[in-house]
Order: C-alpha cells, then structure tokens, then sequence
C-alpha cells in the first residue's frame, strides 16, 4: 500500500475520508487489504463537491456496491474508493406502481419494501447479495429475469459531476451487465405491477427456496467466480471436472454452487486467486474451454 497521508487536492474532504480504510468487511467474500483512501460522502451535495474534485485533479476514483463482484487483494487497493451507503443514498420511495431507491439500498431492502407496498416483479433476485448501484451495473439475474427489465430511468452524476436523468432506451443492458455511459448512478426508478402482498410473498419464498438451494449458505462468505459461456452453465462444467471441495489455503468450491468460493475465516485473496486458476485449468483440460471471470480482481 502506498502513502498514508490524504492527498493534498482532498484536504477539504477530509471529514468523510479515511485513510487506510479495511475493505474487507465491505465485501462478501470478507477479504483482502484496505483502501488507500475510502471516502463515504454524507449527502448528494458533498458527493458532487468530492467528484468534481477528482475529475478537476484528474484522480479516478471507483465505486463500492455491496462487493458481491469484487474480490479485493491482500495489499490492498491503491486510489479513491467511494462508497454511498448512507440514508442520502439509500432511501426507497413509491408512487402507484413505480419504486425508486438510492443506489446505496441493498436488494433485499427493496425487494421488502416493494413487497410491503404490494409492487411485484423484483421476485427472482430474493437472495442475490448487492445494492441497486451494482445490481444494475452487472444487470443482476437469473435465467428468467434480470433486474434492468423493471427499469424506467435512473439519476446519474455525467462526466461533469451533474445530476442527470437517463431513460431505459438510452441505457442497454445484457446478460453481460448493463452500458451506461456516465461514471455514477445515483438513484434507479421502477415500473412494477400492482398485486397482493400475500401472493408476492408466496413467490418470494419459492424463489427463495430456488435461490437457497444453490447458494452457499448465508453465513459463509462466498462470492459467485465465473460467468456462464455461452449457452453453457459454468457451475455445471466446473461440477464435471470433480474440484467441488477442492481446497487452496481457507478457499473452496462451494457444493451447493460449484460456482462459487467460500472464505473460510482466514482464507486469503491469493488462495483464492489460486483456487481460481486451478478451476480454470481443469476446465480448460477437459473441456478445452477458457472460463471468463465474472468477479472483478481490485
Ligand atoms: C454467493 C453469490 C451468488 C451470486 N449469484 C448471482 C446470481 O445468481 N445472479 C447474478 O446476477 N449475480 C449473482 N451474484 C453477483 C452479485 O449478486 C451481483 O454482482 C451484485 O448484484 C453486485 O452488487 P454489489 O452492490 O455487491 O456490487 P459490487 O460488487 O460492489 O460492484 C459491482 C460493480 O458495480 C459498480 N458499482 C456499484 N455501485 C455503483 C454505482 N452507484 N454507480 C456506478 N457503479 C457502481 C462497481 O464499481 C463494480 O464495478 C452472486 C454473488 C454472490 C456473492
């Protein structure tokens, strides 16, 4: 890790700036080293203040969902990493059959609260770690549905740290995550179909079981490694070359999701970047295939 001091060029900012900050509890996966500078803004005012800084000095910066898609290494990560979790970023409103949430709202905080308000559609990512930032960056899913389906627009700060409406038609999302083309989102608006609370909550619990079923269990640390090849199940193919169980260091392939790593307390990012290789070889071994990365190594 580099410097211990506040750059100059954020001496203002200081007040929500932390130096040497631990990531890992920040992170599903609960490993890896600090951020060199993890600032947290406490209202939308003082994030445009800190964006226009940084794009004034030419700092980049990246941003920090939930880190469901991260996996942090062990000296840590060098920059400004920025986190909206705070009430600002977080809240959730409706208005008849639209809902819209803070890019900082976890899914399973707005899936409550649609389903409290009797809005259905968000059903299918019950279970599925992430805020609504990085939800709707990876396009988050399953096979049936992804969440970018629901969205009718969404407020970004643009490349000059101004707030910003985009309609669904000037985004595009796939099963590979979504195209926008501005630096932050900062809130996204759904169109969701009106029903009773108790028929949603029954589709709630089966997606849940669904859901549960191939996830490592709640209180493991984990995180979901590559992306499915097209028309193939990475899980399945990883199943077939006999790793479930495998274990680097604290890593290991989750039998519930061969797909997935599970951290056991201890466990070290560099063990699990060698889990990762040794999957991706047997795969490459038996099936003469290259497993693409669906996290993102910072
Ligand atoms: C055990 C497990 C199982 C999973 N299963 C599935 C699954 O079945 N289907 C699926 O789709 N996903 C799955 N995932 C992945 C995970 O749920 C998604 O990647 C998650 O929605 C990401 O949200 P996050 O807040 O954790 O984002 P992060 O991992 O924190 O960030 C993801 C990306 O979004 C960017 N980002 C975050 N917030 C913002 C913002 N406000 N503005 C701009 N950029 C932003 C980040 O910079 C980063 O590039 C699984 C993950 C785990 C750990």
């Amino acid at each position: 890790m580099a410097s211990t001091n506040l750059p100059a060029e954020l001496t203002d900012f200081a007040d929500f700036i932390q130096i040497g900050a631990p990531l890992a509890t920040y992170t599903q996966l609960r490993i890896g080293g600090p951020a060199e500078c993890l600032v947290q803004p406490r209202s939308l005012a003082e994030l445009i203040a800190f964006v226009k800084r940084c794009f004034a000095k030419h700092l980049r910066f990246r941003i920090l969902g939930s880190g469901g898609n991260l996996l942090v290494q062990d000296e840590g990560v060098k920059g400004i990493i920025l986190r909206l979790a705070v009430p600002a970023f977080t809240q959730i409103t409706t208005d008849g059959a639209r809902l819209k949430a803070g890019s900082g709202a976890t899914l399973s905080s707005v899936i409550a609260h649609a389903t409290h308000a009797g809005l259905a559609g968000l059903e299918t990512l019950v279970g599925l770690p992430g805020t609504i930032g990085g939800a709707l960056l990876l396009n988050a899913g399953d096979r049936t549905s992804d969440i970018g389906q629901y969205v009718r627009r969404v407020e970004v700060l643009d490349s000059q740290a101004s707030v910003q409406v985009r309609e669904h038609q000037d985004m595009r999302f796939s099963s590979t995550g979504t195209i926008l083309d501005d630096p932050i989102l900062l809130s996204a608006e759904f169109e969701l179909e009106r029903e009773r609370a108790d028929a949603i909550v029954k589709r709630l619990r089966k997606s849940w079981i669904q859901h549960k079923a191939m996830q490592p269990f709640s209180y493991q640390s984990s995180a979901r490694i590559f992306k499915n090849p097209p028309g193939l199940n990475a899980a399945v193919l990883i199943e077939q070359t006999g790793v479930i169980g495998t274990k680097v260091g604290g890593a290991f392939v989750s039998e519930r999701n061969p797909n997935c790593i599970v951290a056991e307390p201890g466990t070290t990012a560099r063990d699990v970047l060698r889990l990762i290789d040794l999957i991706r070889t047997r795969v490459q071994d038996r099936f003469h295939l290259e497993l693409e990365l669906a996290i993102t190594v910072w």
